[in-house]
């Protein structure tokens, strides 16, 4: 489906202005549920993309599971190799499906212990720091208590301290997405002056050693998103000192249940981990909720309300409280409610494929 933007999405892997996303919807004998692959058109943030997401789901891993309970079905879906964010789909569909003929919520099956969370709110790039300022202005005015600005060489130094100028007291953190090299750590340690939270994935994805000599160089926490695809990833980074701090994205992961392994990995080693975001609707937003609930989400996420990104979104709303936290769903499953007028206004295509 198709569902524009409220405001174009730049970031240094290009500009977005309409979410064009996959839902998988699973359907079993008593309940129906729903999944989101989190691919983008271009392979930009991980080697997945929209159109070879559409292809995978539709010719290898959906066969694979028609039929089978979701234990059958991720022990089937590991046959296959990598496609986190198209397995992440599957597994979410057929979890909410389960849990809502249950009627258990996603975020009691994850093991959370809140039932509210932070909100915190991921900036793009904007081209010149009044409209940054003006941007960040708007979204703390909105209630966000914690900001996370997308930087790259050239974008950095100077549009962060203006920001921590302006707002003193604001949570703040910068993601790179990888775009920098290990001899450009000295420039960016001025940073630290900031106080950011943390600085996320300035080195390519495989380079964990390069991550592990550039922590030695900055007081600001390095925090890995790109990098960390599994549980024993993650375990593999904390031990080499490549990250103090792990973003987990279901999507990139390959679902919910391994977004939950890594949590707990990283609890073990006391390494503090937060929700990071991808354009969610609210099918993949509310799943994020119940997953940043748990104990170790010690971290405002990139959780915002559904207006963050969209005028009418595929579900009732995801909506920032006053206070600057988010409700976690507690309905069945993800609790999402799909709203099928929109949905049906968005759809570009879709496919049934039933067992037997
Ligand atoms: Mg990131």
């Amino acid at each position: 489906m198709r569902l524009p933007l409220l405001q174009p999405w730049r970031w240094p892997g290009g500009t977005l202005t309409d979410r064009e996303v996959i839902l998988v919807r699973a359907v079993g004998p008593h309940s129906e549920g729903w999944g989101e692959c989190a691919t983008f058109p271009a392979p930009t943030y991980s080697p997945e993309w929209l159109d070879g997401a559409w292809d995978i789901l539709r010719h290898h891993l959906i066969p694979l599971v028609l039929g089978e309970p979701l234990d059958a079905a991720t022990l089937r879906l590991s046959a296959i190799q990598g496609h986190h964010m198209s397995k992440a789909a599957i597994e979410l569909a057929v979890l909410d499906a389960e849990l809502r003929a249950a009627g258990q919520s996603l975020a009691q099956r994850l093991g959370a212990t809140r039932a509210r969370v932070t909100a915190g709110v991921a900036v793009g790039l904007t081209g010149s720091v009044p409209d940054l300022l003006d941007e960040v202005g708007r979204r703390v005015a909105e209630g966000y208590r914690r900001v996370k600005l997308k930087i790259h060489p050239g974008w950095d130094v100077e549009p962060v301290l203006a920001v921590r100028a302006a707002f003193p007291d604001l949570a703040l953190q910068v993601d790179a997405n990888g775009t920098y090299r290990l001899d450009d750590a000295p420039r960016l340690a001025a940073l630290d002056e900031a106080g950011l939270l943390c600085l996320e994935q300035p080195l390519g994805g495989d380079d964990l050693v390069g991550h592990a000599a550039w922590a030695g160089k900055m007081r600001t926490p390095l925090c890995l998103d790109e990098s960390i695809t599994s549980a024993a990833g993650a375990a593999s980074a904390i031990a080499l000192g490549a990250c103090q701090v792990i973003n987990i994205k279901a999507g990139r992961v390959g679902g919910y249940l391994e977004a939950v392994r890594i949590h707990d990995v990283s609890a073990l080693r006391g390494v503090p981990v937060w929700c990071g975001g991808l354009l969610e609707t609210g099918v993949g937003r509310t799943a994020n909720l119940a997953l940043a609930a748990l104990p170790n989400f010690s971290l405002p996420g990139d959780l915002s309300g559904s207006n963050r990104f969209y005028r009418d979104d595929v579900t009732e709303p995801v909506v920032l409280g006053p206070d600057g936290t988010i409700a976690v769903p507690d309905g069945p499953g993800t609790g999402a409610v799909l709203r099928s007028d929109v949905l049906d206004g968005a759809t570009v295509e879709s496919r049934w494929a039933g067992a037997g």
